[in-house]
């Protein structure tokens, strides 16, 4: 868990490549649906960029088919996912949850990171002008096609997206507190990734062997 932005995506890489987790990112799944314009990406656009959650249902349906194909000694990192109460509720009836780790990233270095971002959408590539900036402006190293922002990435979005944040996901730390006895809840703060990164290795260490 973590503010949109807040690095969960980077977070979630280096855990891949230190740990065996078949990964899901709600938000790549449906950010997929919108690029392939699918029934649910349509549904689910309208909500997006607005900087809008997705309605519980239509996230919830997605999690229960990748429950439907899941190997059974498969271990999930859910990233982005659960993000409401409701959610939560209806993940616990799909999967047991043993780790729950909350990034804890100031909110100005959030704005400012976001508004750094830019994407080649049809690769997913991600370059930031602050640290991995294109090597020609506005191109994609790769292909030189131009690069473009992701629409809830756009100022005016950014801050609906972290006032949702607080309001209906941030509860959810206190909730598997309090609800969920199996669940070893962690808050990780700081503003860089590769800083937090070696505390939240640690601590999965004591619950999951590496690779
Ligand atoms: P971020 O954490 O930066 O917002 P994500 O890629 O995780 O980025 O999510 C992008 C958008 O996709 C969210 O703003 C939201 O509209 C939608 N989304 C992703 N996961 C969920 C979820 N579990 N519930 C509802 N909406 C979701």
């Amino acid at each position: 868990m973590g503010a949109p932005g807040g690095g969960k995506g980077t977070i979630s890489k280096k855990i891949l490549k230190d740990f065996k987790f078949n990964h899901i990112s709600t938000g790549d799944i449906l950010r997929k649906h919108v690029q392939d314009k699918t029934e649910l990406g349509l549904i689910a656009n309208s909500y997006m960029v607005k900087g809008a959650l997705v309605p519980d249902t239509v996230v919830i349906d997605m999690l229960r088919l990748i429950h439907k194909n899941k190997k059974n000694d498969e271990s999930l990192l859910l990233d982005g996912f659960p993000r409401t109460i409701e959610q939560a509720k209806q993940l616990s009836t799909i999967f047991p949850i043993d780790c729950l780790i909350s990034l804890d990233i100031p909110h100005q270095t959030i704005i400012d990171r976001l508004s750094n971002r830019w994407i080649h959408a049809p690769s997913g590539r991600i370059y930031s002008y602050d640290y991995n900036p294109p090597k020609i402006h506005n191109k994609d190293d790769i292909t030189g096609e131009p690069l473009s922002q992701r629409d809830d990435d756009k100022p005016e979005t950014i801050s609906k997206r972290l006032v949702s944040y607080e309001q209906m996901t941030k509860p959810l730390i206190e909730y598997y507190r309090n609800h969920s006895k199996n669940t070893h809840v962690e808050v990780f703060q700081g503003t860089e990734s590769d800083v937090i990164y070696p505390n939240v290795k640690n601590y999965l260490l004591k619950h999951f062997k590496t690779k």
